[in-house]
């Protein structure tokens, strides 16, 4: 990396675009993008740079500048990737938000985003914005990808108003605490928090993207996750143009002979995807190396969710590779804890620190203490040191909440885990998550994976269930695999399975059968739903659900 031009400061869409632009790779593709309906687009380092400094232009025309947010709600079209670029390079704020959100989820987050522009189609807009417009008082511009003409005032046609702007543009000054992107958490334990992150995350992105991906010249990646997820802008969008590569998106959304037939035909070297997608190919039964021609693949990372070992065991199988795991959450802004592909896999285990990042398992004393847990294989809750590049800088309009998150000099991540005596972590559960049954605490991701093991079994969710003799009880919900029939005998049949495998105290005492677990949009198992449910409470903040 180096900087912005003249030394005014570090900004992410230089160090990703307009560094390999002026360079040699002007030529080479930066973007491949999939259209759902069979089209294709390229776009060099140096037609992005084209692009994104049209967008920037046309932020700068409409009078948005350093701070304003910038919101898009639109698929994986190539214009959400340039509207990306260009919001930093005008040094505002990107806020993506997922594009099947309905109306609730998209209002709360304009408006607790002040968004002052928004980007979106034609279709989106009526069916979805028009009517809250009176209530987003900061919302000036929507800018409509679809539209050929301007249709009246701030609604504006974005085709006319790219063509009508320059290509050049120079990048204003940029702090490296200037904030870069609004990103909302999933949702997955309650209501979404809007973390702010800076453009000195790019130097995590680049040490993640170098030391965790393993990105080379002339490499090809696909990140499947969506840009409403952060996984979808740190390495859907920056990391892997940082290095300099190929970066594949694809505009539809999960279908396995599409994604095995996009890993063939691209040549795709590198991949990043979730469990909640491995799963599903599981489901099915596939094993794509054995149809597809996998030659050029040579690393696969998951994220988001605890990687189950049958999964990692299911890759070199089915895939000719073992699955890298990684950890981290939208508040890191990067990769945090990871299965290099420079060291050994353990399945099951997130993998160490990368390097920079100090993890530590810490038990809390009282408010403002924590004691560090320096034994291993000790449960306790995962902290980390502050001060990494990516760090997040602030939740949104809730800067008590930020402030809680850091305890006797350590950010407390929400999750528990274990590390083991050669450095590795092991997820247990999130905080929220933890079961306390007859004395014992119990993670569900224990007793999911050993539940995946059995033969039946596509996905597992496990909660406690208030008992008042024990405590909880551990109760699971399994969705089993096409053409396998819920039955009695089965169910007595899981829970002989995980008794054997984990012991009476820690195996599930009732299972539920489910066509499906509930998930958050980015694919996540919502046990607090499960739990709710269960219990027939409040189902609580759902704007995130999956169908919903
Ligand atoms: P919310 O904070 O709104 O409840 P969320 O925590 O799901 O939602 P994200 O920031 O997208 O929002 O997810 C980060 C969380 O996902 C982590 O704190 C962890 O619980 C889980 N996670 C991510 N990757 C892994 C992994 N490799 N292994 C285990 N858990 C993971
Ligand atoms: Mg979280």
């Amino acid at each position: 990396m180096e900087g912005l031009p003249g030394g005014k400061g570090l900004n992410i869409a230089h160090e990703a675009v307009d560094r390999h632009a002026d360079g040699p790779l002007r030529d080479h593709v930066a973007l491949r993008w999939l259209g759902s309906e069979g089209a294709t687009r390229d776009f060099t380092y140096g037609e992005l740079k084209g692009q994104s400094n049209r967008f920037a232009n046309v932020l700068r025309g409409l009078g948005i500048g350093k701070g304003d947010t910038v919101s898009v709600l639109a698929d994986r079209i190539p214009e959400l990737y340039i509207a990306a670029l260009g919001t930093l390079k005008n040094t505002s704020v990107f806020c993506p938000l997922f594009s099947a959100f309905g109306p609730e989820p998209i209002y709360q987050r304009l408006s607790k985003g002040d968004a002052k522009v928004l980007v979106t189609s034609q279709r989106r807009y009526s069916q979805k914005v028009s009517h809250l417009m009176d209530t987003l008082p900061k919302l000036q511009h929507v800018l409509l990808v679809d539209a050929e003409d301007h249709l009246g005032k701030g609604l504006l046609s974005l085709p006319r108003l790219l063509a009508e702007s320059s290509e050049v543009f120079s990048i204003p000054p940029t702090d490296p605490e200037d904030s870069a992107f609004l990103h909302f958490t999933s949702g997955t334990t309650g209501m979404p928090k809007g973390a702010i992150h800076v453009h000195n995350a790019v130097l995590t992105h680049y040490v993640t993207g170098k030391y965790v991906m393993d990105f080379h010249p002339g490499d090809i990646f696909w990140c499947t996750a969506d840009p409403g997820w952060i996984t979808g802008t740190s390495y859907g969008i920056v990391a892997p143009l940082l290095h300099g590569i190929t970066n594949i998106i694809d505009e539809a959304d999960f279908d396995a002979m599409r994604w095995c037939h996009i890993l063939e035909s691209e040549k795709v070297s590198i991949w990043y995807t979730a469990p909640t997608a491995i799963r599903r190919f599981m489901r099915l039964s596939l094993e794509p190396s054995r149809h597809y021609d996998l030659r050029h693949l040579r690393v696969i990372h998951s994220v988001g969710e605890p990687l189950n070992p049958e999964a990692v065991v299911w890759g070199q199988k089915a895939m000719g590779l073992p699955i890298h795991d990684n950890w981290w959450q939208t508040e890191t802004g990067g990769i945090m804890i990871a299965n290099f592909p420079a060291m050994e896999i353990r399945p099951g285990s997130m993998g160490r620190p990368i390097p920079g990042v100090e993890a530590a398992i810490v038990r809390r004393i009282d408010k403002d203490t924590v004691e560090v847990i320096e034994e291993p294989e000790i449960q306790g809750d995962l902290a980390l040191r502050p001060g990494w590049p990516s760090m997040f800088r602030g939740y949104l309009h809730d800067e008590e909440r930020y402030r809680k998150c850091f305890v006797g000099g350590w950010y407390l991540t929400g999750d528990l885990a274990k590390r083991d005596a050669d450095g590795y972590f092991w997820f247990v559960g999130r905080a929220d998550d933890i079961i306390k049954t007859s004395g014992h605490m119990v993670g569900p991701f224990e007793v999911e994976s050993t539940l995946m093991e059995h033969p039946a079994v596509a996905e597992a969710g496990v909660i406690g269930k208030p008992d008042p003799l024990i405590g909880e009880i551990v109760k699971a919900f399994v969705a089993l695999k096409p053409g396998i029939n819920p039955s009695e005998e089965l169910r007595l049949e899981l829970i002989g399975f995980a008794r054997k495998k984990l012991g009476s105290a820690v195996a599930p005492k009732e299972i539920d059968f489910q066509p499906n677990l509930p998930k958050n949009k980015a694919g996540k198992i919502m046990r607090r739903l499960l739990k709710a449910r269960e219990l027939g409470l409040p189902e609580g903040d759902l704007s995130t659900l999956e169908n919903n």
